[in-house]
């Protein structure tokens, strides 16, 4: 494919010294070259540079020759680059007004434009060096929040997802081999193999589907955060096992009960899994409205939460409120914190079992930093069953990824229905095709432009 030459500024400007100026396409090298004084003089120019190295220099404005920036620049040729095309990177050090001059300067010249957002991805898909599914995932990589999900975008980037759909559609395309064969030569009379073989081909189809299907649920929770709510009545804690988990001073804690008036979403990380922690007015609003509007309204209020982190003192004996709140939560996601243990003991231990599953329940002292660690490990036991010590991260956790896959799924039951009810088999085919199409949509394969715009359109400027 024949493309323009493009420009943009890849790191995020405002912090720190460096930025990075990425140009892609035939005449990135040359553009490059036209701006840059290298300090080995026995560089004449970047066009003899060799592919993937590194040269030090000056930007110059070339009317004028006066020097803008000290710099970097890289030189990779296609096809070996990111893009598939000849990319320069420039390593700028003079911070933002450089930068931008040595943007500007870049985009006078002929045949070089600014990137659209996501451009330099979409090259790399267009020139067939990433597939669809790659590419989202740089979306992921750059919005990723928690190191893990980050790991995963990473890994789902390097295409291992990508390979286990490719897989994926190797089983169906085995079966449609298989019914074409039989359509094309029906004097064949292998119709009892031929229902079984497709049975069986859906069938393990299937399986492996919902295998990665199954890790949607935790792909997201690793994406978005498990969405926690710290909830109890007025000064049990609530705020300093806030603080604690996040190891900042964010939130106010106080002595008088009731007055954690600031508004806090904090996103920690516990054992890799992003939590985002609520302790806000709402939250005492909910410990609030357990006296005021009932436990009803309250439960409302937490319906939205994937935990709860439910906090009693241990220094006091059960209220009320509690004992109806904690039996109404009993099957939601939820550990009972029990804090203040360095204080004397008034709670009832056995009332307090009588209400939730021992496992439930953690004790801990802020104060004296114990439990934390019992805390940390129930909730990544709670959501991953332990499993998150396998570094097999191959989580699906893109909507789009997810609605086709149980659109293939969907396909090949109809398939299997079909063959047990005696449908003619080129209905069957049709089924089946339906399912190589859905599979193939998640790489790419059958995407309109229109879907490809959309996905490349979400990416910041400079990737
Ligand atoms: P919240 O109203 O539930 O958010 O409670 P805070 O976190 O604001 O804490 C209320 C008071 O209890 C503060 O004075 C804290 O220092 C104190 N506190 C919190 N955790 C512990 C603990 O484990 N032991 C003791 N002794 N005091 C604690
Ligand atoms: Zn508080």
């Amino acid at each position: 494919m024949d493309f323009d030459t493009i420009a943009a500024i890849s790191t995020a400007l405002g912090e720190g010294g460096i930025a990075i100026i990425r140009i892609s396409g035939p005449k990135a090298i040359r553009a490059a070259d036209h701006l840059f004084k290298a300090k080995n003089k026995s560089l004449q120019s970047l066009e003899e540079a060799p592919s993937h190295t590194i040269h030090y220099g000056h930007i110059v404005e070339p009317k004028t020759d006066r020097i803008i920036d000290e710099v970097l620049v890289s030189v990779m040729r296609g096809p070996k680059s990111f893009t598939a095309e000849d990319v320069v990177e420039i390593n700028t050090h003079g911070g933002i007004i450089a930068v931008k001059q040595v943007m500007d300067v870049i985009l006078e010249m002929d045949d070089v434009r600014i990137a659209e957002p996501g451009e330099f991805t979409k090259r790399a898909f267009l020139n067939g060096r990433i597939d669809l599914m790659q590419a989202e995932a740089v979306i992921d990589v750059i919005r990723s929040r928690s190191d893990r999900a980050f790991s995963i975008a990473q890994k789902q980037s390097e295409g291992v997802l990508s390979r286990k759909i490719a897989a994926l559609r190797q089983t169906v395309i085995e079966l449609l081999a298989h019914i074409e064969v039989n359509i094309d030569y029906p004097e064949h009379d292998v119709e009892e193999l031929t229902a079984q073989f497709i049975k069986d081909q859906c069938q393990s189809a299937i399986v492996e589907i919902e295998k990665l299907l199954k890790t949607a649920n935790e792909g997201k929770i690793l994406r978005e955060g498990i969405v926690t709510a710290i909830v109890g009545r007025p000064n049990v804690g609530k705020s300093s096992m806030l603080n604690t988990l996040a190891q900042d001073e964010k939130a106010i804690v106080t002595d008088i009960p009731g007055t954690t008036r600031d508004v806090i979403e904090q996103v920690v990380t516990i054992n890799g899994i992003p939590l985002r922690l609520l302790d806000t007015a709402g939250i005492r609003e909910t410990s609030d409205l357990v006296e005021k509007i009932g436990v009803e309204r309250s439960k409302d209020a937490l319906k939205d939460a994937d935990l709860i982190l439910y906090v009693i003192n241990y220094n006091e004996s059960l209220h009320d409120e509690d004992k109806i709140l904690l039996q109404e939560l009993i099957d939601r996601p939820l550990i009972v914190i029990v804090n203040k243990t360095d204080l004397q003991q008034q709670l009832d231990m056995a009332e307090l079992q009588s209400l939730v599953d021992k496992n439930m329940v953690v004790q801990t002292s802020m104060i004296a930093d114990e439990g934390i660690d019992q805390l940390e490990q129930k909730i990544s036991e709670l959501f991953f069953d332990g499993q998150l010590e396998s570094d097999d991260l191959t989580y699906i956790s893109n909507v789009r990824h997810i609605s086709l896959l149980k659109k293939a799924r969907q396909a090949l039951y109809d398939a299997i229905e079909a063959t047990d009810v005696g449908i003619p088999i080129d209905i069957i085919q049709i089924d089946a095709r339906m399912a190589w199409e859905a599979l193939g949509e998640i790489l790419g394969d059958q995407a309109g432009d229109s879907l490809i715009d959309q996905i490349f359109t979400q990416f910041c400027l400079g990737k």
